[in-house]
Protein backbone atom coordinates (compact mmCIF):
# COMPACT_ATOMS: atom_id res chain seq x y z
CA UNK A 1 0.00 0.00 0.00
CA UNK A 2 1.20 3.36 -1.18
CA UNK A 3 0.35 6.83 0.59
CA UNK A 4 -2.07 8.45 -1.98
CA UNK A 5 -1.07 11.12 -4.45
CA UNK A 6 -2.76 14.13 -5.48
CA UNK A 7 -4.49 15.07 -8.97
CA UNK A 8 -3.45 17.72 -10.94
CA UNK A 9 -6.50 19.63 -10.16
CA UNK A 10 -5.46 19.59 -6.04
CA UNK A 11 -2.03 20.53 -7.17
CA UNK A 12 -2.76 23.45 -9.30
CA UNK A 13 -5.96 24.78 -6.72
CA UNK A 14 -3.15 24.55 -3.93
CA UNK A 15 -0.10 26.28 -5.10
CA UNK A 16 -2.95 28.90 -6.70
CA UNK A 17 -4.23 29.18 -3.02
CA UNK A 18 -0.31 29.32 -1.87
CA UNK A 19 0.27 32.48 -4.58
CA UNK A 20 -3.19 34.38 -3.61
CA UNK A 21 -1.65 33.93 -0.07
CA UNK A 22 1.34 35.82 -1.07
CA UNK A 23 -1.07 38.15 -3.13
CA UNK A 24 0.69 41.51 -2.32
CA UNK A 25 4.85 40.67 -2.21
CA UNK A 26 4.01 38.66 -5.41
CA UNK A 27 2.63 42.00 -6.83
CA UNK A 28 5.63 43.86 -5.31
CA UNK A 29 7.98 41.27 -7.27
CA UNK A 30 6.12 41.78 -10.45
CA UNK A 31 6.06 45.34 -10.38
CA UNK A 32 10.02 45.80 -10.10
CA UNK A 33 10.88 43.48 -12.56
CA UNK A 34 8.25 45.12 -15.37
CA UNK A 35 10.71 48.33 -14.12
CA UNK A 36 13.78 46.67 -14.74
CA UNK A 37 12.42 45.16 -18.50
CA UNK A 38 11.17 48.49 -19.52
CA UNK A 39 14.49 49.93 -18.39
CA UNK A 40 16.19 47.02 -20.46
CA UNK A 41 13.82 47.14 -23.50
CA UNK A 42 14.59 51.00 -23.83
CA UNK A 43 18.20 50.06 -24.98
CA UNK A 44 17.08 48.21 -28.79
CA UNK A 45 14.61 51.12 -29.50
CA UNK A 46 17.77 53.63 -28.60
CA UNK A 47 19.89 51.63 -30.81
CA UNK A 48 17.23 51.43 -33.06
CA UNK A 49 16.84 55.13 -33.54
CA UNK A 50 20.52 55.38 -33.16
CA UNK A 51 20.62 53.66 -36.11
CA UNK A 52 17.82 55.55 -38.15
CA UNK A 53 19.07 59.40 -36.94
CA UNK A 54 22.93 57.92 -38.59
CA UNK A 55 20.99 57.32 -42.06
CA UNK A 56 19.62 60.64 -41.68
CA UNK A 57 22.84 62.70 -40.12
CA UNK A 58 23.08 63.31 -36.89
CA UNK A 59 25.74 65.03 -35.07
CA UNK A 60 28.55 63.63 -33.11
CA UNK A 61 26.86 65.43 -29.53
CA UNK A 62 23.40 63.74 -30.16
CA UNK A 63 25.21 60.17 -30.48
CA UNK A 64 26.85 60.45 -27.68
CA UNK A 65 23.71 61.79 -25.61
CA UNK A 66 22.18 58.16 -26.52
CA UNK A 67 25.25 57.14 -25.23
CA UNK A 68 25.04 58.48 -21.65
CA UNK A 69 21.26 57.98 -21.98
CA UNK A 70 22.30 53.74 -22.69
CA UNK A 71 24.36 54.07 -19.97
CA UNK A 72 21.48 55.38 -17.69
CA UNK A 73 18.97 52.73 -19.13
CA UNK A 74 21.56 49.59 -18.09
CA UNK A 75 22.33 51.17 -14.44
CA UNK A 76 18.48 51.60 -13.90
CA UNK A 77 18.05 48.06 -15.10
CA UNK A 78 20.74 46.43 -12.71
CA UNK A 79 19.30 47.99 -9.60
CA UNK A 80 15.69 47.32 -10.18
CA UNK A 81 16.44 43.82 -11.36
CA UNK A 82 18.46 43.55 -8.14
CA UNK A 83 15.97 44.52 -5.59
CA UNK A 84 13.27 42.63 -7.94
CA UNK A 85 15.58 39.49 -7.58
CA UNK A 86 16.06 40.15 -3.85
CA UNK A 87 12.47 40.83 -3.08
CA UNK A 88 11.45 37.32 -5.51
CA UNK A 89 13.67 35.37 -3.21
CA UNK A 90 12.01 36.36 -0.10
CA UNK A 91 8.91 35.25 -1.51
CA UNK A 92 9.97 32.08 -2.63
CA UNK A 93 11.25 31.67 1.16
CA UNK A 94 7.99 32.62 2.73
CA UNK A 95 6.13 30.40 0.29
CA UNK A 96 7.92 27.59 0.74
CA UNK A 97 7.72 28.01 4.67
CA UNK A 98 4.63 27.95 4.58
CA UNK A 99 4.79 24.85 2.16
CA UNK A 100 7.14 22.88 4.65
CA UNK A 101 4.90 23.83 7.67
CA UNK A 102 1.65 22.46 6.11
CA UNK A 103 3.08 19.13 5.38
CA UNK A 104 5.36 19.01 8.57
CA UNK A 105 1.69 19.24 10.17
CA UNK A 106 0.02 16.56 7.76
CA UNK A 107 3.10 14.29 8.48
CA UNK A 108 3.19 14.11 12.36
CA UNK A 109 -0.55 14.23 12.26
CA UNK A 110 -0.55 10.72 9.84
CA UNK A 111 -2.09 7.65 11.58
CA UNK A 112 0.61 5.27 12.80
CA UNK A 113 -1.01 2.79 11.15
CA UNK A 114 -0.58 4.32 7.87
CA UNK A 115 2.68 5.01 8.20
CA UNK A 116 3.56 1.67 9.08
CA UNK A 117 1.41 -0.14 6.26
CA UNK A 118 2.73 2.00 3.87
CA UNK A 119 6.59 1.61 4.61
CA UNK A 120 8.91 4.20 5.79
CA UNK A 121 10.76 4.56 1.69
CA UNK A 122 7.22 6.10 0.53
CA UNK A 123 7.38 8.92 3.50
CA UNK A 124 10.82 8.87 3.66
CA UNK A 125 11.23 10.43 -0.19
CA UNK A 126 7.98 12.40 0.14
CA UNK A 127 10.10 14.38 3.07
CA UNK A 128 13.33 14.16 0.99
CA UNK A 129 13.70 13.84 -2.68
CA UNK A 130 10.25 15.27 -3.06
CA UNK A 131 10.88 18.53 -0.52
CA UNK A 132 14.26 19.24 -2.07
CA UNK A 133 12.39 19.59 -5.46
CA UNK A 134 9.76 21.40 -4.90
CA UNK A 135 12.02 23.89 -2.46
CA UNK A 136 14.53 24.30 -5.43
CA UNK A 137 11.64 25.57 -7.73
CA UNK A 138 10.25 27.63 -5.12
CA UNK A 139 13.18 29.12 -4.36
CA UNK A 140 14.36 30.16 -7.95
CA UNK A 141 12.22 29.05 -10.42
CA UNK A 142 8.68 30.64 -8.66
CA UNK A 143 11.37 34.43 -8.44
CA UNK A 144 12.37 33.60 -12.39
CA UNK A 145 8.94 32.53 -14.08
CA UNK A 146 8.14 35.91 -12.82
CA UNK A 147 10.88 37.40 -14.48
CA UNK A 148 11.12 35.72 -17.37
CA UNK A 149 7.50 36.10 -17.75
CA UNK A 150 7.32 39.81 -17.83
CA UNK A 151 10.71 40.36 -19.64
CA UNK A 152 8.81 38.57 -22.62
CA UNK A 153 5.27 40.34 -22.50
CA UNK A 154 6.58 43.23 -21.92
CA UNK A 155 9.56 42.70 -25.01
CA UNK A 156 6.54 41.84 -27.67
CA UNK A 157 4.63 45.08 -26.92
CA UNK A 158 7.58 47.12 -26.83
CA UNK A 159 8.58 45.32 -30.27
CA UNK A 160 5.07 46.28 -31.40
CA UNK A 161 5.48 49.72 -30.19
CA UNK A 162 8.61 50.02 -32.14
CA UNK A 163 7.32 48.96 -35.69
CA UNK A 164 3.78 46.15 -35.42
CA UNK A 165 5.15 44.41 -39.26
CA UNK A 166 8.36 44.29 -38.08
CA UNK A 167 6.85 42.80 -34.60
CA UNK A 168 4.75 39.86 -36.83
CA UNK A 169 8.19 38.33 -37.41
CA UNK A 170 8.74 37.99 -33.78
CA UNK A 171 6.01 35.48 -33.74
CA UNK A 172 7.68 32.40 -36.56
CA UNK A 173 8.94 30.66 -33.31
CA UNK A 174 5.74 30.39 -31.14
CA UNK A 175 4.11 27.52 -33.45
CA UNK A 176 7.04 25.49 -32.71
CA UNK A 177 7.05 26.15 -28.85
CA UNK A 178 3.56 25.82 -28.55
CA UNK A 179 3.66 22.26 -30.61
CA UNK A 180 6.84 21.17 -28.37
CA UNK A 181 5.59 22.39 -25.60
CA UNK A 182 2.16 20.55 -26.29
CA UNK A 183 4.02 17.55 -26.79
CA UNK A 184 5.91 17.67 -23.96
CA UNK A 185 3.50 18.62 -20.94
CA UNK A 186 1.12 15.98 -20.86
CA UNK A 187 3.68 13.50 -21.27
CA UNK A 188 6.37 15.01 -18.56
CA UNK A 189 4.04 14.98 -15.31
CA UNK A 190 3.25 11.15 -15.11
CA UNK A 191 7.00 10.04 -16.47
CA UNK A 192 8.25 12.22 -12.98
CA UNK A 193 6.38 10.85 -11.06
CA UNK A 194 6.79 7.38 -11.93
CA UNK A 195 10.58 8.80 -11.20
CA UNK A 196 9.72 10.39 -8.01
CA UNK A 197 8.13 6.67 -6.68
CA UNK A 198 11.09 5.07 -8.29
CA UNK A 199 13.58 6.95 -6.09
CA UNK A 200 11.11 6.39 -3.13
CA UNK A 201 11.20 2.74 -3.59
CA UNK A 202 15.29 3.23 -3.43
CA UNK A 203 15.22 4.68 -0.66
CA UNK A 204 13.11 2.45 1.27
CA UNK A 205 15.03 -0.41 0.74
CA UNK A 206 17.79 1.23 1.18
CA UNK A 207 16.88 2.11 4.48
CA UNK A 208 14.72 -1.06 6.19
CA UNK A 209 18.19 -2.86 4.73
CA UNK A 210 20.04 -0.62 6.75
CA UNK A 211 18.41 -0.15 9.53
CA UNK A 212 17.90 -4.50 9.94
CA UNK A 213 21.13 -4.91 8.87
CA UNK A 214 21.31 -7.49 11.42
CA UNK A 215 18.30 -8.94 10.88
CA UNK A 216 19.40 -9.10 6.87
CA UNK A 217 22.41 -10.63 8.04
CA UNK A 218 21.18 -13.62 9.80
CA UNK A 219 18.36 -14.67 7.75
CA UNK A 220 20.69 -14.74 4.98
CA UNK A 221 18.67 -12.10 3.07
CA UNK A 222 21.71 -10.61 1.64
CA UNK A 223 20.87 -11.80 -2.03
CA UNK A 224 17.35 -11.25 -2.01
CA UNK A 225 17.75 -7.61 -0.62
CA UNK A 226 19.93 -7.00 -3.33
CA UNK A 227 17.95 -8.10 -6.17
CA UNK A 228 15.26 -5.93 -4.59
CA UNK A 229 17.58 -2.95 -4.60
CA UNK A 230 18.48 -3.52 -8.52
CA UNK A 231 14.96 -3.94 -9.44
CA UNK A 232 14.62 -0.43 -7.83
CA UNK A 233 17.84 1.16 -9.68
CA UNK A 234 16.55 -0.20 -12.82
CA UNK A 235 13.36 1.31 -12.48
CA UNK A 236 14.57 4.54 -11.12
CA UNK A 237 17.22 4.21 -14.46
CA UNK A 238 14.08 3.58 -16.61
CA UNK A 239 12.23 6.78 -15.70
CA UNK A 240 15.80 8.72 -15.67
CA UNK A 241 16.10 7.67 -19.60
CA UNK A 242 12.51 8.36 -20.11
CA UNK A 243 12.38 11.75 -18.85
CA UNK A 244 15.92 12.74 -20.48
CA UNK A 245 14.04 11.60 -24.19
CA UNK A 246 11.27 13.85 -23.25
CA UNK A 247 13.49 16.59 -22.34
CA UNK A 248 15.69 16.15 -25.36
CA UNK A 249 12.26 16.38 -27.64
CA UNK A 250 11.23 19.20 -26.03
CA UNK A 251 14.83 21.19 -26.08
CA UNK A 252 15.05 20.82 -29.81
CA UNK A 253 11.92 22.12 -30.29
CA UNK A 254 12.46 25.36 -28.51
CA UNK A 255 15.51 26.21 -29.85
CA UNK A 256 14.71 26.21 -33.22
CA UNK A 257 11.70 27.70 -31.84
CA UNK A 258 13.85 30.94 -30.57
CA UNK A 259 16.22 30.61 -32.95
CA UNK A 260 14.12 31.32 -35.87
CA UNK A 261 12.42 34.51 -35.10
CA UNK A 262 15.84 36.23 -35.80
CA UNK A 263 16.77 34.46 -39.07
CA UNK A 264 12.93 34.99 -40.05
CA UNK A 265 13.31 39.25 -39.40
CA UNK A 266 16.35 38.89 -41.35
CA UNK A 267 14.62 38.26 -44.43
CA UNK A 268 11.25 39.39 -43.53
CA UNK A 269 12.71 42.90 -42.14
CA UNK A 270 14.87 43.42 -45.70
CA UNK A 271 11.28 43.24 -47.22
CA UNK A 272 9.45 45.27 -44.83
CA UNK A 273 11.84 47.97 -45.49
CA UNK A 274 12.32 47.70 -49.16
CA UNK A 275 7.92 48.21 -49.17
CA UNK A 276 8.64 51.34 -46.89
CA UNK A 277 6.94 49.82 -43.89
CA UNK A 278 9.26 49.62 -41.46
CA UNK A 279 12.52 51.68 -41.18
CA UNK A 280 16.08 50.03 -40.85
CA UNK A 281 16.06 51.07 -37.23
CA UNK A 282 12.92 49.58 -36.38
CA UNK A 283 13.88 46.28 -37.65
CA UNK A 284 17.18 46.11 -36.06
CA UNK A 285 15.33 47.24 -32.78
CA UNK A 286 12.98 44.09 -33.05
CA UNK A 287 15.80 42.01 -34.38
CA UNK A 288 17.30 43.12 -31.38
CA UNK A 289 14.70 42.25 -29.25
CA UNK A 290 13.96 38.81 -30.77
CA UNK A 291 17.85 38.23 -29.67
CA UNK A 292 16.88 39.77 -26.45
CA UNK A 293 14.05 37.41 -25.38
CA UNK A 294 16.01 34.13 -26.27
CA UNK A 295 17.24 33.92 -23.31
CA UNK A 296 14.00 34.30 -21.29
CA UNK A 297 12.09 32.18 -23.76
CA UNK A 298 15.08 29.78 -22.86
CA UNK A 299 14.88 30.23 -19.60
CA UNK A 300 11.14 30.02 -19.17
CA UNK A 301 10.94 26.79 -20.87
CA UNK A 302 13.66 25.46 -18.28
CA UNK A 303 11.27 26.29 -15.41
CA UNK A 304 8.53 24.73 -17.10
CA UNK A 305 10.01 21.73 -17.09
CA UNK A 306 11.07 22.02 -13.50
CA UNK A 307 7.64 22.86 -12.29
CA UNK A 308 6.65 19.77 -13.89
CA UNK A 309 9.32 18.10 -12.03
CA UNK A 310 8.28 20.48 -9.11
CA UNK A 311 4.23 19.61 -9.18
CA UNK A 312 4.89 15.90 -9.51
CA UNK A 313 6.45 15.88 -6.02
CA UNK A 314 4.30 18.08 -4.83
CA UNK A 315 1.53 15.92 -6.03
CA UNK A 316 3.07 13.65 -3.70
CA UNK A 317 3.28 15.57 -1.07
CA UNK A 318 -0.06 17.30 -1.08
CA UNK A 319 -1.14 13.43 -1.37
CA UNK A 320 -0.07 12.78 2.69
CA UNK A 321 -2.89 15.33 3.21
CA UNK A 322 -5.44 12.73 1.98
CA UNK A 323 -4.77 10.23 4.10
CA UNK A 324 -8.44 10.02 6.19
CA UNK A 325 -7.93 10.40 9.80
CA UNK A 326 -8.12 7.47 11.80
CA UNK A 327 -10.01 8.81 14.29
CA UNK A 328 -12.46 11.70 14.76
CA UNK A 329 -12.73 13.77 18.10
CA UNK A 330 -16.69 13.28 19.51
CA UNK A 331 -16.22 16.02 22.19
CA UNK A 332 -17.23 13.49 24.37
CA UNK A 333 -15.76 13.27 28.13
CA UNK A 334 -14.49 10.79 29.93
CA UNK A 335 -16.52 10.66 33.31
CA UNK A 336 -13.56 8.95 34.78
CA UNK A 337 -10.43 7.32 35.09
CA UNK A 338 -10.87 3.69 34.39
CA UNK A 339 -10.45 2.02 31.14
CA UNK A 340 -11.93 -0.67 30.08
CA UNK A 341 -11.12 -3.41 26.66
CA UNK A 342 -13.93 -4.94 25.47
CA UNK A 343 -14.37 -7.68 22.76
CA UNK A 344 -11.02 -6.08 21.43
CA UNK A 345 -10.07 -7.42 18.01
CA UNK A 346 -7.28 -5.97 15.47
CA UNK A 347 -5.56 -7.27 12.41
CA UNK A 348 -2.42 -5.50 11.19
CA UNK A 349 -3.38 -7.34 7.57
CA UNK A 350 -6.88 -8.00 6.55
CA UNK A 351 -7.83 -11.61 7.28
CA UNK A 352 -4.72 -11.53 9.69
CA UNK A 353 -6.23 -11.44 13.06
CA UNK A 354 -4.05 -11.38 16.08
CA UNK A 355 -5.99 -10.21 18.54
CA UNK A 356 -9.26 -12.85 19.44
CA UNK A 357 -12.07 -10.68 21.02
CA UNK A 358 -9.86 -9.25 24.46
CA UNK A 359 -11.77 -8.07 27.78
CA UNK A 360 -9.54 -6.19 30.06
CA UNK A 361 -10.58 -3.60 33.01
CA UNK A 362 -7.65 -1.93 34.43
CA UNK A 363 -8.14 -0.98 38.46
CA UNK A 364 -6.95 2.19 39.24
CA UNK A 365 -3.65 2.55 41.09
CA UNK A 366 -2.84 -1.27 40.06
CA UNK A 367 0.13 -2.76 37.80
CA UNK A 368 -1.10 -5.10 35.78
CA UNK A 369 2.05 -7.47 33.54
CA UNK A 370 1.49 -9.00 30.81
CA UNK A 371 3.28 -11.68 29.89
CA UNK A 372 3.34 -14.84 27.01
CA UNK A 373 5.34 -16.03 24.42
CA UNK A 374 6.78 -13.75 21.42
CA UNK A 375 3.84 -13.41 18.82
CA UNK A 376 1.28 -13.31 21.21
CA UNK A 377 -0.24 -10.41 20.90
CA UNK A 378 1.29 -8.19 24.20
CA UNK A 379 3.06 -5.30 22.23
CA UNK A 380 -0.48 -5.10 20.04
CA UNK A 381 -2.88 -4.95 22.85
CA UNK A 382 -0.81 -2.12 24.42
CA UNK A 383 -1.05 -0.49 21.76
CA UNK A 384 -4.64 -0.59 21.69
CA UNK A 385 -5.04 0.28 25.27
CA UNK A 386 -3.18 3.27 24.92
CA UNK A 387 -5.14 4.20 22.07
CA UNK A 388 -2.13 4.02 19.11
CA UNK A 389 -4.21 2.41 16.89
CA UNK A 390 -7.92 2.30 16.73
CA UNK A 391 -9.30 -1.43 17.29
CA UNK A 392 -10.51 -3.42 14.54
CA UNK A 393 -13.49 -4.72 17.02
CA UNK A 394 -14.08 -4.03 20.20
CA UNK A 395 -13.62 -0.64 21.66
CA UNK A 396 -10.97 0.23 24.70
CA UNK A 397 -12.58 3.18 26.66
CA UNK A 398 -11.92 5.56 29.43
CA UNK A 399 -14.56 6.58 31.59
CA UNK A 400 -16.94 5.39 28.86
CA UNK A 401 -15.61 7.08 26.29
CA UNK A 402 -13.60 5.67 23.31
CA UNK A 403 -10.30 6.47 23.28
CA UNK A 404 -10.08 6.83 19.33
CA UNK A 405 -12.91 9.78 20.05
CA UNK A 406 -10.33 12.24 21.90
CA UNK A 407 -8.41 14.71 20.86
CA UNK A 408 -5.04 13.51 20.40
CA UNK A 409 -3.99 16.31 23.36
CA UNK A 410 -6.60 15.16 26.17
CA UNK A 411 -5.83 11.29 24.83
CA UNK A 412 -2.31 11.58 26.40
CA UNK A 413 -3.30 13.12 29.16
CA UNK A 414 -5.28 9.85 30.08
CA UNK A 415 -2.90 7.14 28.65
CA UNK A 416 0.53 7.09 27.14
CA UNK A 417 2.62 4.42 25.39
CA UNK A 418 6.12 4.02 26.93
CA UNK A 419 8.87 2.35 24.79
CA UNK A 420 12.28 2.17 25.23
CA UNK A 421 13.20 3.48 22.03
CA UNK A 422 13.75 7.63 22.65
CA UNK A 423 14.51 9.85 20.24
CA UNK A 424 16.13 13.59 20.62
CA UNK A 425 15.07 15.94 18.24
CA UNK A 426 16.56 18.57 16.81
CA UNK A 427 16.24 21.43 18.96
CA UNK A 428 17.00 22.40 22.59
CA UNK A 429 16.13 20.64 25.82
CA UNK A 430 13.13 23.10 26.65
CA UNK A 431 12.03 22.38 22.99
CA UNK A 432 11.78 18.44 23.41
CA UNK A 433 10.04 18.75 26.66
CA UNK A 434 7.58 21.25 25.20
CA UNK A 435 6.60 18.58 22.68
CA UNK A 436 4.53 17.04 25.52
CA UNK A 437 3.04 20.19 26.35
CA UNK A 438 3.13 23.61 24.62
CA UNK A 439 2.33 25.95 26.92
CA UNK A 440 4.44 24.10 29.69
CA UNK A 441 6.50 26.84 31.78
CA UNK A 442 9.99 27.29 32.86
CA UNK A 443 8.99 26.32 36.37
CA UNK A 444 7.08 23.17 35.03
CA UNK A 445 9.94 21.64 33.14
CA UNK A 446 12.34 22.07 35.71
CA UNK A 447 9.88 20.26 37.95
CA UNK A 448 9.66 17.44 35.51
CA UNK A 449 13.69 17.17 34.99
CA UNK A 450 14.18 17.19 38.89
CA UNK A 451 11.23 14.16 39.27
CA UNK A 452 13.15 12.38 36.86
CA UNK A 453 16.52 13.00 38.58
CA UNK A 454 17.77 15.34 35.19
CA UNK A 455 17.74 18.54 36.70
CA UNK A 456 21.09 18.30 38.13
CA UNK A 457 23.35 17.92 34.89
CA UNK A 458 20.79 19.66 32.73
CA UNK A 459 21.73 22.86 35.07
CA UNK A 460 25.51 22.15 34.44
CA UNK A 461 25.10 22.71 31.17
CA UNK A 462 26.50 26.10 29.98
CA UNK A 463 22.71 26.91 28.31
CA UNK A 464 20.62 24.54 31.26
CA UNK A 465 17.36 24.08 29.05
CA UNK A 466 18.14 26.45 26.11
CA UNK A 467 20.90 24.06 25.08
CA UNK A 468 21.05 22.61 21.63
CA UNK A 469 20.60 19.01 21.52
CA UNK A 470 20.10 16.39 18.93
CA UNK A 471 22.24 16.10 15.76
CA UNK A 472 24.53 18.78 14.96
CA UNK A 473 23.66 19.98 19.03
CA UNK A 474 25.10 18.47 22.09
CA UNK A 475 24.49 14.21 21.55
CA UNK A 476 23.25 13.00 24.52
CA UNK A 477 23.95 9.51 26.14
CA UNK A 478 21.23 7.07 25.97
CA UNK A 479 20.50 7.25 29.42
CA UNK A 480 19.70 11.04 29.19
CA UNK A 481 17.70 10.97 26.42
CA UNK A 482 15.47 8.46 28.44
CA UNK A 483 15.56 10.85 31.17
CA UNK A 484 13.98 13.63 28.58
CA UNK A 485 11.61 11.37 27.32
CA UNK A 486 10.38 10.25 31.18
CA UNK A 487 10.51 14.02 31.93
CA UNK A 488 7.81 14.47 28.76
CA UNK A 489 5.38 11.79 30.41
CA UNK A 490 5.81 13.82 33.32
CA UNK A 491 4.83 16.62 32.05
CA UNK A 492 1.61 15.10 30.01
CA UNK A 493 0.83 13.55 33.54
CA UNK A 494 -1.41 11.08 32.29
CA UNK A 495 -3.03 8.72 35.08
CA UNK A 496 -2.06 5.46 33.18
CA UNK A 497 0.90 4.24 31.53
CA UNK A 498 1.54 1.36 28.73
CA UNK A 499 5.12 0.28 29.32
CA UNK A 500 6.32 -1.74 26.61
CA UNK A 501 10.09 -2.99 27.50
CA UNK A 502 9.83 -5.36 24.07
CA UNK A 503 12.97 -2.69 22.59
CA UNK A 504 14.95 -2.55 25.89
CA UNK A 505 18.16 -0.46 24.16
CA UNK A 506 19.99 0.42 27.52
CA UNK A 507 22.91 -1.30 29.06
CA UNK A 508 22.50 -2.95 32.38
CA UNK A 509 24.12 0.16 34.21
CA UNK A 510 22.03 2.63 32.82
CA UNK A 511 18.81 0.57 33.39
CA UNK A 512 19.94 0.85 37.01
CA UNK A 513 19.95 3.89 37.06
CA UNK A 514 17.03 4.95 34.88
CA UNK A 515 15.21 2.99 37.49
CA UNK A 516 14.96 5.19 40.42
CA UNK A 517 14.00 8.07 37.55
CA UNK A 518 11.25 5.64 36.21
CA UNK A 519 9.66 4.25 39.59
CA UNK A 520 9.30 8.40 39.91
CA UNK A 521 7.44 8.75 36.88
CA UNK A 522 5.14 5.30 38.10
CA UNK A 523 4.10 6.42 41.31
CA UNK A 524 0.68 7.16 41.90
CA UNK A 525 -0.36 6.01 38.04
CA UNK A 526 -1.67 2.87 36.75
CA UNK A 527 0.73 1.05 35.08
CA UNK A 528 0.53 -1.88 32.34
CA UNK A 529 3.56 -3.55 31.94
CA UNK A 530 4.35 -5.46 28.80
CA UNK A 531 6.85 -7.81 30.53
CA UNK A 532 9.00 -9.63 28.05
CA UNK A 533 11.04 -10.77 30.87
CA UNK A 534 9.12 -12.89 33.83
CA UNK A 535 10.64 -11.12 37.18
CA UNK A 536 8.75 -7.86 36.19
CA UNK A 537 5.79 -10.32 36.48
CA UNK A 538 6.01 -11.56 40.39
CA UNK A 539 6.31 -7.95 41.07
CA UNK A 540 3.31 -6.77 39.72
CA UNK A 541 -0.54 -6.61 41.31
CA UNK A 542 -2.06 -8.67 38.77
CA UNK A 543 -0.63 -11.10 35.78
CA UNK A 544 -1.94 -11.18 32.11
CA UNK A 545 -1.06 -14.24 30.49
CA UNK A 546 -1.19 -13.93 26.45
CA UNK A 547 -1.72 -16.47 24.33
CA UNK A 548 -2.49 -16.29 20.66
CA UNK A 549 -4.06 -13.06 20.56
CA UNK A 550 -6.17 -13.96 23.57
CA UNK A 551 -5.91 -13.47 27.91
CA UNK A 552 -5.89 -16.53 28.68
CA UNK A 553 -5.16 -16.29 32.41
CA UNK A 554 -5.78 -12.84 35.10
CA UNK A 555 -4.87 -12.85 38.57
CA UNK A 556 -2.06 -11.75 40.72
CA UNK A 557 1.03 -14.19 40.78
CA UNK A 558 0.83 -16.10 43.55
CA UNK A 559 -2.99 -16.83 42.78
CA UNK A 560 -1.55 -18.35 39.12
CA UNK A 561 1.13 -19.88 40.19
CA UNK A 562 -1.22 -22.32 42.59
CA UNK A 563 -3.87 -22.93 39.88
CA UNK A 564 -0.87 -24.72 38.29
CA UNK A 565 -1.67 -23.38 34.67
CA UNK A 566 -0.12 -21.69 31.75
CA UNK A 567 1.34 -19.27 34.23
CA UNK A 568 2.67 -21.62 36.81
CA UNK A 569 4.34 -23.54 33.88
CA UNK A 570 6.01 -20.58 32.51
CA UNK A 571 7.31 -19.72 35.72
CA UNK A 572 8.52 -22.91 36.34
CA UNK A 573 10.36 -23.16 33.14
CA UNK A 574 12.07 -19.69 33.67
CA UNK A 575 12.88 -19.77 37.38
CA UNK A 576 15.13 -23.54 36.04
CA UNK A 577 16.86 -21.27 33.73
P1 LIG B 1 4.21 -9.76 21.33
O1 LIG B 1 4.32 -8.38 21.83
O2 LIG B 1 3.44 -10.65 22.23
O3 LIG B 1 5.52 -10.37 20.96
P2 LIG B 1 3.01 -8.55 19.03
O4 LIG B 1 1.81 -7.82 19.51
O5 LIG B 1 4.23 -7.77 18.76
O6 LIG B 1 3.32 -9.75 20.02
O7 LIG B 1 2.63 -9.31 17.69
C1 LIG B 1 1.45 -10.07 17.53
C2 LIG B 1 1.38 -10.52 16.09
O8 LIG B 1 1.23 -9.40 15.25
C3 LIG B 1 2.61 -11.25 15.62
O9 LIG B 1 2.22 -12.31 14.80
C4 LIG B 1 3.36 -10.20 14.81
O10 LIG B 1 4.08 -10.82 13.77
C5 LIG B 1 2.24 -9.37 14.28
N1 LIG B 1 2.67 -7.96 14.15
C6 LIG B 1 3.16 -7.16 15.11
N2 LIG B 1 3.42 -5.91 14.65
C7 LIG B 1 3.09 -5.93 13.33
C8 LIG B 1 3.12 -4.95 12.28
N3 LIG B 1 3.54 -3.69 12.48
N4 LIG B 1 2.70 -5.34 11.05
C9 LIG B 1 2.27 -6.60 10.83
N5 LIG B 1 2.21 -7.55 11.77
C10 LIG B 1 2.62 -7.24 13.01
Amino acid sequence: MRLPVADRRAVWAHSRRLLADHRRALAGVVALQALAALASLAVPWMLGSLVDSVREGTTREAVAQVGVLLAVAILVQTVFAGVGQRQAMVLGEGIFAQLREQFLHAVTHLPLSTVERAGTGDLLGRTTNDVDRVQWVVRFGVPRVLVTSVTILLTLLAAFAASPWAAVGLLAGVPLLVASARWYLPRATPAYLKASEAYAAINGVMTETVEHAATVDQLSLGPRRRSRLTEALREAWYWEDRTLYLRAVLFVGMVLGYAVPAAVLVVYGAWLVSQGLATVGAVAAVTLYSLQVRTSIGELMFWIDEVQVASASLARILGVNLVEPDRQATGETPSDDLITAREVGYAYRPGHEVLHGVSLDLVPGERLAIVGPSGAGKSTLGRMLAGIHPPAGGAVTVGGVRLVDLPEEQLRSEVALVTQEHHVFVGTIADNLRLARESASAEEMRHALASVDALAWVDALEDGMLTAVGSGGLILTPAQAQQLALARLVLLDPHTLVLDEATSLLDPRAARHLEQSLSAVLAGRTVVAIAHRLHTAHDADRVAVMEDGRIVELGPHEELVGHGGEYAALWQSWQQD
